[in-house]
């Protein structure tokens, strides 16, 4: 099968070395030209848990993809630069290809259908984690799995191979009956804790000690709880995604680590995918004339970090 990576960065380094490894021709593209430039002339790097590796991989900038078809495409781009990267994907889809969006955030779906046929998306998420070190050089450690499911209910069969393929390559793939759940609920996480972490520079820990975290939390999380309901009648627990952040917030188990959009904000200077989680909520309760404080404080002030830094 032929799998084009879409976003060569930290997570599409992660799945495209574990399916070639696996015996699947696979090649990348992505917009970063120091990124595509070093994997034509080294290959991918490759540090598996202490391990450092080199692999001959295929690239191609998305503006220059040439004549290459693809069976699956997996996207792995930050949610902002996801139309841009549809947009640039037109020549190597055909009418079977199929799109796979492991993306964190909302609203992907409806991005992604502008540009394919609905019984060819698919989506999903993943607890694999990757870091990128520097152009074509990715750090992996831990270990994760993946829910995915079809968009068109006639789909499942397709879906359960896409799952079949990447459990060949041991990344950990489940069909799932409900994976919009799995999806509101990784984003109802991420967007009670991601920026607030950015915006106050701290780790997860820390966060969990500031005065009144506990009610800031569950504020958020109530926000999150509606959109969920509103948008996709998903009906979330808040009380059991309380008590998956808590235990997060254990120094012993994830504590001392900076989510995404610290190490993308603070520590790189990059754009956050603040409008695809806090940002998506609040965009939504507009629409609705809901009204969502806390999402709407977080993302005007993770978008003023932004500016203050220069990079929005
Ligand atoms: P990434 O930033 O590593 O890669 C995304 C894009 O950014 C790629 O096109 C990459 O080439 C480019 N890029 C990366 N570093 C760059 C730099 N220094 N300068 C210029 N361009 C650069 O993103 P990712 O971490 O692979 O995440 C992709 C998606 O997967 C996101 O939606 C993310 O939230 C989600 N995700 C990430 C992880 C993780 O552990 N990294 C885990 C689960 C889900």
């Amino acid at each position: 099968m032929r799998i084009a990576i879409a976003g060569a960065g930290a997570m599409g380094g992660r799945f495209g070395y574990m399916l070639q490894n696996s015996g699947q021709e696979v090649f990348y593209i992505d917009s970063w030209q120091e990124n595509i430039d070093k994997m034509k002339t080294d290959g991918l790097t490759i540090d598996d848990n202490g391990q450092e590796r080199k692999i001959p991989v295929k690239a191609y900038h998305a503006k220059q993809i040439g004549e290459e078809k693809a069976d699956l495409i997996i996207l792995f781009v930050k949610s902002m630069q996801l139309p841009e990267m549809l947009r640039d994907l037109k020549p190597i889809i055909t009418k079977e290809t199929k799109v796979i969006c492991l993306l964190n955030g909302l609203g992907h779906v409806k991005t992604i259908e502008q540009y394919i046929p609905r019984p060819n998306i698919y989506v999903g998420v993943t607890l694999w984690t990757a870091r990128m070190l520097g152009p074509a050089h990715v750090h992996l450690s831990g270990d994760g799995n993946i829910e995915l499911q079809n968009i068109d209910p006639e789909m499942e069969e397709e879906a359960k191979k896409i799952a079949d393929i990447f459990n060949a390559a041991g990344l950990k793939a489940k069909y799932s009956q409900n994976v919009l759940y799995s999806i509101w609920k990784k984003a109802c996480i991420n967007g009670a804790m991601n920026a607030t972490c950015a915006i106050l520079d701290c780790n997860l820990a820390q966060f969990n000690q500031i005065p009144h975290a506990d009610i800031y939390i569950r504020n958020l999380l109530n926000e999150f709880v509606w959109a969920a309901k509103t948008e996709d009648q998903v009906e979330l627990d808040a009380e059991e995604v309380f008590t998956v952040l808590k235990q997060t917030f254990d120094p012993s188990r994830q504590g001392l680590h900076y989510p995404s959009m610290h190490q993308d904000l603070v520590q790189n200077h990059r754009l956050t995918e603040v409008d695809y989680l806090n940002g998506y909520v609040w965009k939504l309760g507009r629409e609705k004339g809901v009204s969502t404080p806390y999402c709407e404080m977080i993302t005007i002030l993770t978008h003023g970090k932004e500016t203050i830094l220069g990079i929005s």
